[in-house]
């Protein structure tokens, strides 16, 4: 994939960039290593005046990353200002907590006799230099809820982001230099996917964390496995949206459509499969139709777009075969089904409901990435959490029901990393963000975002 800015909106090639060299590279691995060993030792406030800094910083181009950030990838505008807005809003939240999150731990004075020492304690050291390997879609936010955890925590971090949004990768890196962070702090690296297993094995090179697709994630873990390097894996997502006979249907179906359509269907945790109880089907799936089919699909850049192109030509052709094979398997069109007819130019795609599915479609299994839901009608809470956790990924879910025990048991059973009740799912910088199965391993945000790139150590004393 060329490393380029082309506007999904219009399919023009807007700038073309030269990936950096493998001296380049060297340079920047080397600022990151040395720059790490002094940095480490930087106080919490140092670190968290740097940080607020670049959240000012961020806070004033918000204007001009939001429209770099739509023209790369197609996101309405108004939510590329808001991406901004939360990135801003998490790196004052890490400088505000990132000290607490640290703190030496004491164990307990018993414990502490009993393993023979007169003092023991458990301090979060940093790793080193951090290879954080990102994706496009939310391609602010991504980066920075890796990078702002990771500098508090006193690592140094390489961003090699996706190839198709070099403009927000190169201001990321520029934005931290100006923050104050010391050069070889936060770099980015305009690399191919080809370059980033030798940048994993350098030994300067401590860990390595990424968010992208399955494939993306098992070859960047089996070349750290290789290396025995941590990693974190945020991968992707089929998240379920059960809709209970208590629910309020009217309200459910409401936020089904934004849990569907944010981003343009292209988010990791948009709820992707609707699983409605027979009792309200009919109900929630017209209310549900209705509205999918009243989003507007335009110019991302135009006020009251909730729709804009999807990010790649390639991802586009993806999802079109994900639905001619459900729709050639026997599923039901609800609405959309194909390509706008009045938008030639770019890869825009129509908010798209399927129902009848069946396991031997591949959209069944398959994440769907862009605005195309299925809904799958159950007669009760088994057959839901049956249904909910026969995919291979597990990233989070969504349930909505006003019967206490209902909760209970999609707690205790759905196999994802989140269970959002009567909402839908949305990372905060204070909630562990992360998924089990085929979504991945580790944790971003809060206190156990912090702490998956840290060297737990133990000092024993007598
Ligand atoms: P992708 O194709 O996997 O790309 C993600 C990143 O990985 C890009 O920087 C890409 O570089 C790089 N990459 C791809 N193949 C690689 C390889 N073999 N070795 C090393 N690096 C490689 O994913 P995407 O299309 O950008 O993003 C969509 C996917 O990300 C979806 O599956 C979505 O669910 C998932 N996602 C997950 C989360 C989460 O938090 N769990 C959040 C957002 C997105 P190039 O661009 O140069 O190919």
């Amino acid at each position: 994939m060329p490393i380029a800015t082309v506007n999904p909106a219009t399919g023009e090639t807007v700038r073309t960039y030269e990936a950096h060299t493998p001296d380049e590279v060297e340079r920047r691995i080397a600022a990151a290593y040395e720059t790490f060993l002094t940095y480490r030792t930087t106080s919490f406030a140092e670190r968290s005046r740097l940080l607020r800094r670049a959240a000012e910083l961020l806070d004033e181009d918000r204007e001009d990353i939001a429209r770099t950030m739509t023209i790369e990838m197609g996101k309405p505008l108004a939510a590329a200002r808001a991406e901004a807005a939360k990135c801003a809003k998490a790196m004052r939240w890490y400088a505000d907590h990132a000290e607490a999150l640290l703190a030496d731990e004491h164990p307990a004075e018993a414990d502490v006799r009993d393993a023979g020492a007169d003092a023991a304690r458990v301090l979060y050291r940093p790793l080193g230099p951090v290879l954080a390997v990102m994706p496009w879609n939310f391609p602010l936010w991504q980066v920075v809820r890796f990078a702002a955890p990771a500098l508090m925590a006193g690592n140094t971090g390489l961003l090699k982001h996706a190839s198709n949004v070099p403009q927000t990768a190169l201001y990321l890196g520029e934005l931290f230099h100006r923050a104050g962070f010391p050069e070889g702090c936060f770099q980015t690296l305009l690399i191919g996917s080809g370059a980033v297993e030798a940048v994993l094995r350098d030994p300067r090179v401590a860990a390595a964390t990424l968010t992208g697709s399955e494939p993306a994630g098992r070859s960047v873990a089996a070349v750290a496995g290789d290396e025995v390097k941590k990693t974190v894996l945020e991968l992707g997502g089929s998240d379920p949206y059960i809709v209970m006979a208590s629910a309020d249907v009217e309200r459910a179906a409401e936020t089904a459509v934004t849990a569907r359509a944010q981003n343009n269907g292209q988010s990791c945790i948009a709820a992707k499969r609707f699983i409605v109880h027979a009792d309200v089907y009919d109900s929630f799936a017209e209310r549900f139709t209705a509205g999918m089919a009243a989003l507007t699909v335009g110019d991302p850049m135009a006020d009251g777009t909730d729709i804009g192109p999807l990010a790649t030509e390639q991802g586009r052709r993806d999802l079109e075969e994900l639905v001619d094979d459900a729709v050639a398997k026997g599923a039901e069109v609800l609405c959309g089904g194909g390509r706008p007819e009045d938008r030639t130019a770019g890869w825009f795609y129509r908010p798209t409901v399927l129902a009848g599915i069946t396991p031997e479609m591949r959209i069944h299994q398959e994440e769907a990435f862009g605005p195309v839901a299925t809904l799958y009608r159950v007669a009760g809470i088994d057959e839901a959490v049956a249904v909910a956790n026969d995919t291979p990924f597990g990233l989070s879910s969504n349930v909505w029901t006003l019967d206490d025990a209902d909760v209970e048991r999609f707690v205790r059973d759905l196999q994802a990393g989140g269970v959002f009740v009567n909402g839908m799912t949305a990372s905060h910088p204070a909630l562990p963000f992360g998924g089990v199965k085929r979504s991945g391993y580790g944790r971003e945000l809060s206190g156990h975002g912090i702490r998956e790139f840290c060297n737990t150590t133990t000092v024993w004393r007598r």
